[in-house]
Order: structure tokens, then C-alpha cells, then sequence
């Protein structure tokens, strides 16, 4: 039995201290990763700890495993990284073992998925639509731009750098396209997210979802940490979408 029977996490609750804890695992069967890698995951989980205890107000444990790439588990070519969240406390960050990966790029990624993963862990609704995918997407890339540029980290990955080079042009062209496809349940997710095709350039749901979300931010004048834990229904009426 703990203190007046209450378990510490409990305690802590009780008193309104959050308590933010990321475990990091790291699958290294046969050495795959040098020690300057190792040490390179110890320094971000530190850092991101901190900026998630310093945005948001939580009581949250969360698994985070590093592997190294397989058929299954695979990086963005261009940054050597890649991040999936599977649950609310489960992340999974692929590595490439023989990347110079520098700490800013895993720190990058971490913070990108906890987005995803503090969103599930507090708010009790999932994506149904391709707009609720392109808001969460949106929400995660702004937090990951914010994390970045709060702990003064120039050195961003090729995929942020093309989120910054939307412009006003592009969204309008990725939204005419999706246009009719916004409230669909089923759509090409491979194709909508990831590789994109003649008329969709790639990265169209994460870029247009960046755009959307940070334009409807600033015209609100909304913090990213309060949109993070808000309902998709207060979020998308907040977007410019066509009608
Ligand atoms: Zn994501």
C-alpha cells in the first residue's frame, strides 16, 4: 500500500504535479548501434522530457523503441529517421545504423510523435476522415517545428524543410485536389501521405495539413500545445477548407 494508499503516480495527480516520463528502449541485438548513437538517444529523450513538461500539464509514460531499419520499419531516405506511433504509449523510431545521425534529427522526430501520442493518451476520439488524418498530421508538425525552434535547433530535417517551403500556391493545389475526398472514411493513405503521384506532390496530407493548422493558429491566435488536446470538431471548424 503507498502513501494514504494511493500509488505515486496517483499522488502526484493528486497534487497537480505532472509527471512526464519517456522510456527509452533501444533493440540492439549484435551491437547495431555505435555508443555515440546510444548516447545520442539518452541526450534527446532528456531534452524532450523537458520540452514536453515545459508545454503541457501531464501525467504520461510513454515506450519509445529505437530499431534499425527492415522491410517493416523503414526511414525517411533523404534524414536516415523515421517515426510510427502505435499507441498512446508506444513509439517506434527507426534509425539508419549507418546515418551520422546528429541528436537535433532524433530529438525532431521523437517530438513529432509524441504529438500523436500525448493526443491519444488525453483526448478520447480517433481519426475517422482523410481531414481528421491531415489535422493530426498538422498538429505534429507544427509541435515539432515549435520543439525545434524553442531549444534554438537551426538543424532541421529535409522533411520540416519541405514543410517550409509550402506556399499558399501549393495548398491551394492539394486542396483542389482532395477537395472531394475530405470526409472519406477509406482513401489511398500510401499515395495521399507518403509518395504521392502525378497531380499530388509528395507529402500532400502532412504538407497541406502543416499549412491549414498554422494558418488557423495564427488567425486564433491559438497556442500549438491547447490545439494538440482539442477535439477534430473545434479544430476543423477552424480551418480554411473550401466549402
Ligand atoms: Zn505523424
Amino acid at each position: 500500500m503507498g502513501f494514504l494508499g494511493r500509488t505515486p503516480q496517483r499522488y502526484s495527480k493528486w497534487y497537480n504535479l505532472s509527471m512526464i516520463k519517456v522510456n527509452l528502449l533501444v533493440a540492439n541485438a549484435n551491437d547495431n548501434f555505435s555508443s555515440n548513437q546510444l548516447d545520442i538517444f539518452n541526450q534527446a529523450v532528456v531534452a524532450v522530457e523537458k520540452f514536453i513538461a515545459d508545454n503541457f500539464d501531464l501525467d504520461y509514460e510513454v515506450d519509445v523503441v529505437v530499431v534499425s531499419p527492415s522491410y517493416l520499419l523503414k526511414t525517411i531516405p533523404e534524414d536516415g529517421i523515421g517515426g510510427r506511433t502505435y499507441r498512446s504509449d508506444l513509439i517506434v523510431i527507426t534509425v539508419d545504423t549507418e546515418s551520422e545521425l546528429s541528436e537535433d534529427f532524433f530529438y525532431e522526430t521523437l517530438c513529432h510523435e509524441l504529438s500523436h501520442s500525448i493526443r491519444w493518451n488525453q483526448v478520447s476520439e480517433h481519426t475517422v476522415t482523410l481531414l481528421d488524418d491531415i489535422v493530426l498530421e498538422g498538429l505534429a508538425i507544427v509541435l515539432e517545428e515549435k520543439a525545434m525552434n524553442d531549444s534554438g535547433r537551426p538543424n532541421v530535417q529535409y522533411f520540416l524543410k519541405q514543410m517550409h517551403a509550402m506556399d499558399e500556391q501549393t495548398a491551394n493545389d492539394i486542396l483542389a485536389n482532395l477537395k472531394n475526398k475530405l470526409n472519406d472514411k477509406e482513401y489511398d493513405y500510401e499515395k495521399t501521405f507518403i509518395s504521392g503521384d502525378e497531380d499530388l506532390p509528395r507529402w500532400a496530407g502532412y504538407k497541406l495539413g502543416y499549412w491549414l493548422i498554422k494558418e488557423s493558429l495564427a488567425n486564433k491566435c491559438t497556442e500549438i500545445a491547447s490545439a494538440t488536446l482539442d477535439s477534430y470538431k473545434n479544430l476543423k471548424n477552424n480551418l480554411k477548407t473550401p466549402s
